[in-house]
């Protein structure tokens, strides 16, 4: 394929608006043209306008599978009169190429379709099959790995590479994330007669109180040599109607990055365990929702797949850990394990910022370095 035409389908697919929803745009886009190539692909539907795509194509006898995913939706742009380049119009200036989600991450994911493509044009030989996972809803809760995970898409995978930018880094574990909301049931009364009444406000304090000194205690007991501390914050709070009332109710969320080392059942039941000695005997109620529980992950550094990819390299790649989550943190709940490691173009400091951008060079060169790492693993 053209250079230009490599360049013209990343800006195409950045063109169509998808800020968390419209994805079934994208992977129709991306199943005709996989078509055109002589590559099937299969629709999987989330829901009305949101719809994975999974296409696979296989060579030689062996049974090896090599999965490439990414994700099609992308974040909000924000305040667009910010951007200097229009967000949805994937201007190119040099060799950046502009606009939401080019590096979070429609480059990654361009990057690996046109790799199938080419791989299928060359004829060249290899044993097994690669098969592309184009997720939806990733930013708002990785809702399509969940979904192909459950369906049984990930089961025969030997190896999964997730093109999130890691700008020439391999990002082989991550932390979890956990959001979580407590809601303080309290009774109403005139603020004059505090007697009559229970405050929800003062007991949702008991319970950040709490909270607070148990988690800042597990940061301190317990660290990940790559991601480091556990990290806790309650980021939002509400509660009552009016100044002269005892508020009847009050919430707030917080939000846990978790590490392997201190699992997420055991974080969650560390807060519910709270909860429930605070609500023990008490006349008020605390109650726990788990908004949001990905958990953290951690692939083999040294697994056959990092290797493949670090022979396609002069210097060995740094191995890294990250705070932020993937869809890896659902893809690797299949009960099949597998090696899986995050590597795709573009800069790790751009996603969800204004004037986001990619690099063509490194664009183009990862269309490359994937049919490389392709021939390698499934050789
Ligand atoms: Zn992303």
């Amino acid at each position: 394929m053209e250079k230009e035409e490599k360049i013209s389908i990343l800006q195409e697919i950045v063109r169509i608006n998808s800020v968390n929803g419209n994805e079934g745009e994208v992977a129709e886009y991306l199943k005709q043209l996989l078509n055109r190539h002589g590559i099937e692909g299969k629709i999987v539907s989330y829901s009305d306008g949101r719809d994975n795509l999974v296409a696979s194509f296989e060579n030689g006898y062996q049974k090896k599978v090599l999965g490439l995913s990414g994700h099609m939706d992308v974040v909000s742009a924000g305040d667009e009169s910010a951007w200097t380049y229009p967000p949805f119009a994937a201007e190119i200036q040099e060799n950046r190429l502009y606009g939401r989600g080019t590096t979070d991450m429609k480059s990654g994911l361009a990057a690996m379709v046109i790799a199938m493509i080419e791989l299928k044009e060359s004829g060249q030989t290899f044993n097994g099959t690669v098969k592309l996972l184009a997720t939806v809803g990733e930013e708002i809760g990785e809702l399509g790995s969940e979904q192909l995970t459950k369906e049984g898409y990930v089961d025969d995978l030997d190896g999964l590479i997730i093109g999130e930018p890691t700008n020439y880094n391999l990002m082989y574990t991550h932390m979890g994330s956990i959001n979580y909301t407590v809601i303080s049931y309290g009774k109403e009364a005139h603020s004059s007669m505090p007697q009559e009444g229970y405050n929800a406000i003062n007991h949702l304090n008991e319970f950040i109180t709490r909270v607070n000194e148990k988690m800042n205690r597990i940061a301190e007991e317990f660290q990940n040599p790559v991601l480091g501390q556990p990290i806790h914050n309650i980021t939002v709070i509400s509660g009552g109607n009016q100044v002269n009332s005892i508020p009847s109710q009050a919430r707030l969320q917080g939000n846990i990055r978790s590490i392997p080392e201190f699992s997420n059942e055991k974080t969650i039941a560390l807060l519910q365990k709270i909860i429930n000695e605070l609500n023990e005997g008490a006349k008020y109620q605390l109650e726990l929702k788990i908004d949001y529980n990905k958990i953290p992950v951690k692939a083999d550094p040294d697994s056959h797949l990092i290797c493949c990819i670090q022979e396609q390299f002069e210097q060995p790649l740094p191995l890294v850990g990250a705070a932020g989550t993937t869809d890896a943190a659902e893809f690797t709940k299949s009960s099949h394990a597998f090696d899986f490691v995050v590597f795709g173009p573009g800069v790790v400091t751009l996603p969800h910022q204004i004037n986001e951008y990619v690099e063509i060079d490194n664009y183009l060169e990862m269309i490359d370095k994937y049919q490389a790492i392709i021939l390698s693993y499934l050789a």
